[in-house]
């Protein structure tokens, strides 16, 4: 079966197609600057597809010249906000996505694009078969104690204020990696998977399925990001407000001007490390506050799962920064977890264990491939029928 993903973002269109029995990738690509002109400004005009439905056309032209006579079977759209009703990956038709859409108000950035892009297909290839995959929906197994807010019903009632969580896809095909790779059911599986990536989160596992993670109502809660500033006292945006921020300023700072970015001056980890290493005391702070609000939540999630049996690190930071592992793995020696230096700093694409045999559990480093995710689930959707 050949699955084209899709990733539609507001100006961006990210693609793959997948041949799920080879589990191989055929292409893939990034359409930019849709809709977006320069009016002829600077250097000659740039100017990208007018929309997305002739980002898709481009999308088909590339598609086309690699596959040749092979046709796709279906398409698989990654979808941000799947609200309280999504709690699997689903066949689309009109009434599925009138409901996405009706979830706008809760992913204002994203879910109008995921609509964009799954109109565009319905457009160009009315008979494909696609599946919505969300990114909350791992974490509709979420216990009312962990997903509720301590404020007035009415938010929760009224407005859906809740916590959702993201990177459901990805916290979901790490656990069952780690799960495969410690050769134990995932349905035994219970552990903490660090999602840390330029957006980043820590989910708590207990039997294979998310009981807390970091990310509430809208990704910027709990960890320190790239950009995103993580959980801080909401007094602050009170105090701000009063002192003459708009909402549009707030929403600015909090999601792109915070995160290492506010701390080191660079959301790039790489930089921040090579800058601490450098001797640079900005870089150092961001690393340590970044390291410690992590390591918290780890303890925290230990107690959540009853006691876990792996924490596992993925996505670009997780699987590839051992200078940033090791921060946070000398702070769990309560937890009595201890990582072998050796391990830790061996590069490989593969799933491995990091820790040394000492360790009260073991540490794992499982690469995540959302993509892969959203094309397996696909194809199983559209076998489900
Ligand atoms: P992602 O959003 O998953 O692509 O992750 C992006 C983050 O991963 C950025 O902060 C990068 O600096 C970080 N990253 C990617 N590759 C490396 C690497 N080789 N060493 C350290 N950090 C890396």
């Amino acid at each position: 079966m050949l699955v084209l993903v899709i990733n539609s973002g507001s100006s961006s269109l990210k693609y793959q197609v997948r041949d799920i029995a080879e589990g191989s990738v055929l292409t893939e690509g990034l359409i930019e600057r849709i809709g977006v002109s320069n009016g002829g400004q600077g250097d000659g005009e740039v100017v990208g597809p007018a929309d997305h439905a002739e980002a898709l056309e481009q999308v088909g032209a590339a598609i086309h010249e690699v596959l040749g006579d092979r046709q796709l079977d279906a398409v698989g759209h990654r979808v941000v906000h799947g609200g309280e009703r999504f709690g699997e990956p689903v066949l689309i038709d009109n009434e599925i996505t009138r409901a996405i859409e009706r979830l706008n108000p809760l992913a204002p950035l994203h879910n109008p694009a995921n609509v964009l892009g799954i109109r565009a297909i319905t457009k160009k290839w009315p008979d494909m078969p696609q599946v919505a995959v969300f990114d909350t929906a791992f974490h509709r197994s979420l216990p009312e104690h962990a997903w509720r807010y301590a404020v007035p019903d009415e938010l929760y009632t009224n407005h859906g204020i809740r916590r959702y969580g993201f990177h459901g896809t990805s916290h979901e095909y790490v656990t069952n990696r780690a799960a495969a790779l410690l050769d134990i059911p995932v349905e035994e599986f219970d552990g903490v998977i660090a999602h840390l990536g330029n957006g980043a989160s820590v989910t708590a596992i207990r039997g294979g399925k998310s009981v807390d993670t970091s990310m509430g109502f809208t990704p910027l809660e709990g960890l320190v990001m790239g950009t995103r500033s993580g959980d801080l006292d909401p007094s602050i945006l009170v105090f701000l407000a009063r002192t003459g921020w708009n909402a549009e300023d707030l929403d600015s700072m909090l999601n792109r001007e915070s995160g290492l970015k506010g701390l080191a001056g660079n959301n790039d980890m790489r930089s921040v490390v090579e800058a601490a290493e450098s001797g640079d005391s900005r870089a150092a702070t961001a690393l340590a506050v970044t390291s410690y609000r992590l390591a918290k939540y780890i303890g925290g999630y230990h107690v959540a799962v009853g006691g876990a049996k792996a924490l596992v690190f993925t996505a670009g930071i997780g699987e590839n920064s051992h200078q940033f592992r090791a921060l946070v793995g000398e702070k769990l020696g309560a937890l009595g977890i201890e990582l072998d230096a050796g391990l830790n700093s061996e590069r490989s694409k593969e799933p491995r264990v990091i820790s040394t045999n000492a360790s009260a559990i073991p540490v794992l480093v499982v690469p995540t491939d959302e993509e892969r995710a959203i094309a397996e689930a696909t194809a199983a959707a559209v076998a489900a029928g």
